[in-house]
């Protein structure tokens, strides 16, 4: 048989393994150092931006849109909204599905950052849920991101649509 005969005895090859791994190295700036040290202690941090009030979690060090450096500092409280989500149906390492992974607009931040949304039937997340971060034991704690678990619900009535719409 040719290559380009398909055989249709044959089922097609619907799906591989293929396992894949980077390694990389990360140098953060005296910003991003700030941030993952504050993480380590447990405390989710920003940066607002003097012109704009803009503020950037994680923090870059400067305000992209104004172009000046960003160093008036913040520790969030760790709750946030959800304002995207997408439920998962198929498996992921360490993940049974499904499951749900959620950009949260953290409660003072102009940005949205990406986490899994544990604790709750993953038919039940919606935009507007209200959420909380999920921190790892004190002692397992390192400066990255890893320390935030997860995010979960919160027993507070979803946020208005108007307090996250930019960010849907
Ligand atoms: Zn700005």
């Amino acid at each position: 048989m040719s290559a380009d005969v398909v055989d249709e005895a044959v089922p097609p090859v619907t799906v591989i393994e293929c396992p894949t791994r980077l390694d990389f190295s990360y140098t953060p700036g005296v910003a991003q150092s700030r941030f993952l040290r504050a993480l380590e202690r447990g405390e989710i941090t920003g940066q607002r931006c003097p012109k704009c009030k803009k503020v950037y979690v994680p923090p870059r060090g400067a305000c992209s849109m104004c172009g000046v450096a960003t160093e008036e500092e913040l520790v969030l409280s760790g709750k946030g909204t959800i304002t995207t989500f997408c439920t998962t149906q198929i498996p992921s390492p360490g993940l049974v599905p499904p499951y749900v992974t959620a950009w949260i607009r953290l409660d003072g931040s102009d940005i949205t950052s990406m986490f899994l949304i544990q604790e709750c039937d993953p038919a039940e997340v919606r935009l507007g849920m209200r959420v909380e971060a999920v921190w790892v034991e004190e002692a397992d704690r390192k400066a990255d991101l890893g320390n935030i678990s997860y995010f979960r619900p919160i027993d507070e009535p979803d946020a208005e649509y108007e307090t996250y719409k930019d960010y849907v």
